[in-house]
């Protein structure tokens, strides 16, 4: 069942979000630690955008980059529509 975005979620516990990068002091991203990517890429195979992970800009452009680089080496599936 799809799920849809717009529903109204405002009764939502707010999480406490940080970027698990800075607080791991991650300065590169490696593309090969696809267990870590993986935390950032939903079931659909899309990068969590950094609203839902909580990372910070720098950390999160060093993601989308190592994410997108891993998909071209297969370590991770590209998006399956
Ligand atoms: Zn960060």
């Amino acid at each position: 069942m799809p799920e849809r975005e717009n529903r109204p979620q405002k009764a939502r516990r707010t999480k406490k979000k940080v970027c698990m990068f800075c607080v791991d002091k991650v300065e590169h991203i490696d593309y090969k630690d696809t267990a870590k990517l993986r935390r950032y890429i939903s079931e659909r195979g899309k990068i969590v955008p950094r609203r839902i992970s909580g990372n910070c800009a720098k950390h999160q452009r060093q993601l989308t980059v190592a994410i997108k680089r891993a998909r071209q080496i297969a370590l991770l599936p590209f998006v399956s529509e």
